[in-house]
């Protein structure tokens, strides 16, 4: 085995790493972490270092490390045939498998499965399709894409432009003027205090509504969201948002798409966010919880209505232009089969429901009477920690002040993995779908603990 000292080394000197200060990094200014083993919601690093790990890896491990029935047919596909293509009709039996496994758990409306890698590129090509839709019913105009100021949709050149925060554009040359940005559905952060939370809902509903009638209906083609935004704060949408934003939609004839990278699969305590908030989406897509990220996939479902125009596209102009060598890998496949028994079998979803808000409640008990925390949030098992400056007026600490990040590595010295979001002192919490109580209680008495470190007792 490779010492420790020699692959820091080697990590500094060849590793460019995705999401880091790249320069600090190749200085050997800031900590690195090689990771050696997992079990349950626990990592092991090379040090010996065992970690809860509160975020599931990137909200993506929802079975939890260490499943052998995934790790076995992983092999067993692997031994069997590793890679063939699905190009013209080709499949295997564990992609034609989880694709039926896909839409069985999919809302009733939706039709067929893309699979792809990862959620950026499943969301590429979703907006890809949708050029292709309007295109194929005559109205080419009908192509610029409304995303909201916070949403995450990845980093690829047209995820980046859709993805709504700062540090994803900057010196990117993004977003694209094809992508249009509207009010993020964020309550705690409403510009006006005053408002109340239907008065904010309203708010959003006209804002996206004066956008589109601004920008011409006939040049709007979809809209996109995640059912609660993730990376842009875990902030669960304010009450009656989406039953506000749905008929708009449907009004200027604009396609939905939910991205459902992190809430697909589980995570909200439903099998899907769409379910979960009664949205109906034209495509929804999936990727981290497919898999529990034990192999890369990533999948576009698109709805029936979305499905006949695709049809009647190949039957006017040919095979659909469209693929990657690694759609439907036969190993990815097979892990989001052994993956998606496993979830059922174990009775995560459930468990995302009753532990996540037992999570909650231990960490308003740790933390809801502290004078720098201004709300505490989430949904199914998806948790966050806002920070204050003062409560009275909610007044934000400076960023330069990093308390998100100062917390979040308070926490890493008691033992325990939380997520310094970007943009704001938010602390997320995304555990294993898995968690228990106990490793519940745990989070949130660490979590106090940090905060006490970094901002006193109040
Ligand atoms: N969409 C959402 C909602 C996500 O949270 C992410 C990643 O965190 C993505 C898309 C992009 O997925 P990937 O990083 O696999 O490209």
């Amino acid at each position: 085995m490779l010492k420790n000292d020699q692959l820091d080394a080697w990590d500094r000197a060849y590793f460019l790493h995705p999401s880091t200060h790249l320069a600090q990094h190749a200085r050997g200014e800031s900590p690195n972490r090689i990771v050696a083993g997992g079990s349950g919601v626990f990592i092991e690093d090379r040090d010996g270092n065992r970690l809860l790990d509160a975020f599931a890896g990137l909200y993506c491990v929802n079975v939890g490390y260490g499943r052998t029935e995934i790790a076995e047919a992983i092999a067993a596909q692997a031994r069997e045939l590793a890679y063939y293509h699905a190009y013209v009709g080709h499949g295997t039996e564990a992609s034609i498998t989880l694709a039926k496994m896909v839409l069985e758990r999919a809302p009733k409306t939706m039709s067929k499965v893309y699979f792809g890698l990862g959620g950026s590129d499943a969301n590429e090509t979703n907006i890809k399709l949708v050029w292709y839709y309007n295109n194929i019913l005559g109205r080419p105009r009908k192509k610029k894409i409304i995303s909201r100021w916070r949403g995450y949709h990845g980093s690829g050149l047209m995820t980046g432009s859709l993805t709504g925060l700062e540090l994803f554009h900057r010196k990117f040359d993004l977003p694209f003027d094809t992508v249009l940005h509207t009010l993020a559905p964020d309550y705690f952060r409403r510009a006006d205090l005053a408002l109340s939370e239907a008065e904010f809902v309203a708010l959003c509903a006209a804002e996206l509504e004066a956008l589109i009638e601004r920008e011409g209906a006939d040049t709007v083609a979809a809209f996109i969201g995640e059912p609660v935004l993730g990376t842009g704060g875990i902030v669960p949408p304010p009450a009656g948002y989406w039953a506000a934003i749905q008929p708009i939609l449907k009004k200027h004839d604009i396609l939905f798409i939910a991205d459902e990278v992190v809430t697909g699969f589980g995570r909200l305590g439903s099998m899907f966010g769409s379910a979960h908030y009664d949205l109906e989406p034209d495509f929804i897509t999936i990727a981290k919880g497919l898999t529990s990220a034990y192999a890369p996939l990533s999948g576009s479902i698109v709805s029936e209505r979305v499905w006949k125009v695709l049809e009647r596209g190949t039957d006017e102009t040919g095979p659909i232009g469209h693929g990657w060598t690694y759609s439907a890998h036969p190993i990815g496949a097979a892990a989001g089969v052994a993956n998606l028994e496993l979830i059922d079998r174990l009775g995560l979803v459930r468990n995302a429901a009753e532990t996540g808000a037992y999570l909650r409640k231990a960490v308003v008990e740790a933390l809801g009477r502290h004078p720098n925390v201004g709300d505490i949030r989430g949904e199914g098992m998806l948790c966050a920690v806002e920070f204050v400056e003062t409560r009275d007026g909610r007044r934000f600490f400076d960023p330069a002040r990093k308390i998100g990040p100062q917390v979040a590595a308070a926490l890493l010295r008691r033992g325990v993995i939380g997520r310094a979001m970007p943009q704001g002192d938010i602390l997320g919490f995304a555990p294993p779908l898995c968690l228990s109580r106990a490793e519940a209680e745990r989070i949130a008495e660490a979590t106090a603990d940090a905060v006490a470190e970094v901002l006193g007792n109040g």
